[in-house]
């Protein structure tokens, strides 16, 4: 193993000392724990029975993928081939004949929450995943179940996501599937049979990391990353030899210290762009979440790394610094970790603003600023990270052939091509003082991934136009158990509590189609409130995607010009994919409603259950009934047991306080609940009398509401039951709804409010 951190604690004990705020004996004992094999009973038996059925399903392999477009078929990887363009070669469905599209079957896997997935379909079968982790195989012709695969990822994980228990897929290897479950654990399954065959933690399990992205993989090593950021874990990603799970390497994104010993010579590099008095103990950051890439000409893997575990840059890294890795691009050679080169989007981040998204490689004529204006072809990456600029890199060098804005921002004015840096405006800075900023959290572009289609020429962007005020915390200080980012996620959760769970006021969205060669827009589909979902562009001359409000669309590809839509029922986040089976081409998509802003911005109309639904040419089938007990947040029809405790004001502003903190991000601002969680102000007086059994004993755990007797005291706990009982009993009423109305920015004391 080369370049291992994860070694025995006597070879880098001195490393593992400086380690995020932990004693030295307790990370050795985590470490010797995460490097042991967990493997069910009988391994051998179940390897032996499957070797021959493995012979036939899910036989990708480098070859295969590497010429992916000679089988346009199959959706072998994550973003279809290597290059992760989401372009189906495909063309029975196409602008002549797209009005013919119809619902050619439907499985419902019985999940409720955020589907994100972007199924596998090779030879006929169709892998996905959804909620907790969970994979479903079904035929792809017909949607019936093969089998399902639960890894039973613990109740109480969900605490440590920071957006909903998600899963965006898995990747296929040699007969055989690999899944990162949400509590860190590598999975190999049989890809026949749906049973484990060895599984790996990859994290710290004392740590809230989680792993919701899809793993790639490259020369049969499988590259892993995670999440975290939001409370505070130090990045990393991985690679893992697909046959026997052991561990290859790591590349840690930001070091542990600017005095070393470091863990590579890359954190070396890195360290004297980060203050000696930086936040270390809240890890810093820097996960690898989501992007992918690889190229097999130049044998460079692409990841997108995240943003900080303290957002506020003066409090994270004291006197500044460009903080590197935080917000990169990084191409890395697959057999060793070794980083080639890195791009930084965003030196210093102080606004969220992740590079994490979606990286495709294409070559284009790309009209360099030559003189002449001569196009010359570029092996380039594109990328529209967070912060709403284009890139365009040369994917050979890491050198910067474009960025523009391809959103509105006003935190650059632009960014030097000379130098690759942007242009920061001194105003968009919150060190000291609040800075309304656009992009703001949600990014002018987030994990919803982009499709590109080198037959137009343009890619499609899930876009948000949205503003938030990032706001310093002065007493701000990182500790476990929270989201903490420093920009006062507690002030921001306390000032918008006490109104409707609306789709957040400042947020619109729309489907972008961007022109890398022209460097501008072609055109736009502007689609209101909601989450702009991930997006396939095809041959046949369209683009598919699903809306918040339950269709699925196809747009022209060249005008953007709407020419079919689908009743999906569900709602829909997770991007379409097109295969082929039975000679027939289809188009695929997983349905269902949650991520980051399940808990707010959307009140669901509906129970959300999550759907795969597969169209074809002149098919007729039904969608499933939706069920007939809608879920009614906010004014919802179930009755008030809350108890009336008689509690004083200053109980309840404590109680308030408290909630915002702890428990708004899942219930809800102000106790309204979206729909994807319980609304507590509707909850059975037995949660009311078993609420400290509830909050501190953990006895709701296996249901995803984690123990908080870390973070919270027996008093603690009164005083949010008697707030959130006193909400109850004052549910919202118009004054609510208008100040809604009004941005969401009016304070009105909740004692105000009583019907
Ligand atoms: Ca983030």
């Amino acid at each position: 193993m080369k370049r291992l951190f994860l070694a025995p604690a006597g070879a880098s004990g001195a490393v593992l000392a400086v380690l995020v705020g932990l004693a030295l004996a307790h990370v050795s004992v985590a470490y010797a724990a995460s490097e042991t094999d967990f493997i069910p009973g009988a391994v051998a038996d179940v390897i032996a029975a499957s070797a021959a059925r493995a012979a036939t399903v899910a036989r990708v392999n480098d070859a295969r993928l590497r010429a992916a477009d000679s089988e346009p078929g199959q959706w072998m990887t994550h973003g279809r081939t290597w290059a992760e363009e989401r372009y189906s070669p495909l063309t029975s469905i196409n602008s002549s004949t797209v009005a013919r599209l119809g619902l050619a079957w439907a499985y419902e896997p019985g999940t409720h929450r955020g589907m994100e997935a972007t199924p596998l379909v090779i030879d006929g079968v169709m892998y996905a995943t959804g909620e907790w982790s969970r994979v479903y195989a079904v035929d792809a012709r017909t949607g019936k179940p093969l089998w399902t695969y639960d890894p039973y990822v613990p109740g109480a994980k969900g605490r440590d996501a920071c957006c909903d228990v998600v899963n965006r897929g898995v990747a296929a290897w040699e007969g055989k599937l690999y899944l990162g479950a949400l509590d860190g654990r590598l999975i190999c399954l049989d890809a026949a049979t749906g049973k484990p065959l060895w599984e790996k933690q990859t994290t710290d399990t004392s740590r809230p990391y989680t792993i919701t992205g899809a793993p790639r993989i490259v020369k049969g090593k499988v590259i892993i990353g995670n999440g975290g950021a939001e409370f505070g874990v130090r990045g990393y990603f991985s690679a893992y030899n697909a046959a026997t799970g052991e561990m290859l390497w790591r590349f840690y994104t930001v070091p542990a210290s600017t005095q070393g010993p470091f863990d590579t010579p890359e954190l070396a590099a890195a360290a004297p762009t980060w203050s000696k008095d930086s936040a270390w103990d809240s890890g810093l950051g820097g996960t690898v979440w989501d992007s992918m890439a690889y190229d097999p000409e130049l044998d460079l893997l692409y990841v997108g790394v995240g943003n900080a575990s303290v957002y506020n840059r003066e409090q994270r890294s004291p006197g500044g610094g460009d903080n590197l890795y935080l917000s990169s691009i990084l191409a890395v050679r697959p057999d060793d970790g070794h980083l080639v080169w890195h791009y930084q989007t965003t030196p210093g981040d102080q606004w969220d603003y992740t590079a994490t998204q979606h990286i495709i490689l294409a070559d284009i004529p790309f009209a360099k600023r030559a003189p002449d204006g001569k196009p010359e072809l570029r092996h380039v990456l594109m990328q529209a990270p967070k912060n709403g600029f284009f890139y365009v890199l040369d994917r050979a060098t890491g050198e910067l052939l474009a960025a523009d804005p391809y959103i509105d921002e006003t935190w650059a004015t632009g960014v030097d091509l000379k130098t690759g840096r942007p242009i920061e405006r001194p105003e968009a800075t919150w060190s000291k003082t609040e800075a309304r900023v656009t992009p703001g959290i949600s990014g002018g572009h987030n994990w919803h991934p982009m499709a590109y289609s080198p037959k137009s020429g343009l890619v499609y962007i899930p876009t948000f136009e949205s503003v938030y005020s990032y706001k310093p915390d002065a007493e701000f200080h990182w500790a476990p158990g929270y989201i903490n980012t420093s920009e006062s996620w507690r002030g921001v959760a306390a000032e918008l509590e006490g109104f409707e769970p609306f789709v957040s006021q400042n947020v619109s969205t729309h489907l972008t189609a961007w022109d890398p060669v022209r460097r501008e827009q072609a055109w736009r589909v502007e689609l209101g409130q909601g989450i702009p979902a991930g997006v396939l562009a095809t041959a046949g001359d369209l683009v598919f995607q699903g809306t918040t409000w339950g269709k699925l669309r196809a747009y022209d590809a060249a005008s953007g010009a709407l020419v079919w839509e689908a009743d999906t029922g569900t709602g829909i986040i997770a991007p379409p994919i097109s295969y082929e089976v039975g000679g027939e081409q289809y188009i695929a998509v997983v349905a269902g409603l949650g991520g980051s802003a399940g808990g707010h911005f959307i009140k669901f109309p509906n129970s959300n259950p999550g759907r795969i639904l597969a169209f074809k040419l002149d098919a007729h089938e039904a969608l499933p009934p939706m069920p007939d007990t809608p879920i009614k947040p906010g004014m919802g029809d179930k009755p008030v047991e809350a108890p009336v405790i008689d509690a004083s004001a200053e109980m309840l502003t404590r109680g308030r306080a408290l909630y915002a903190y702890n428990c708004s991000r899942c219930h809800g601002l102000g106790v309204q609940a979206s729909g994807l969680y319980p609304d507590l102000r509707h909850a059975s007086k037995d949660v009311y009398a078993s609420w400290n059994a509830i909050v501190l004993g953990g006895a709701f755990s296996s249901r995803g509401m984690a123990s908080f007797a870390d973070v919270l005291s027996p008093d603690d706990a009164e005083a949010i039951r008697a707030y959130v009982a006193d909400r109850a009993h004052h549910q919202p009423g118009w004054i609510e709804w208008f100040a809604g109305l009004a941005g969401g920015r009016l304070r009105i004391p909740a004692r105000w409010l009583a019907n």
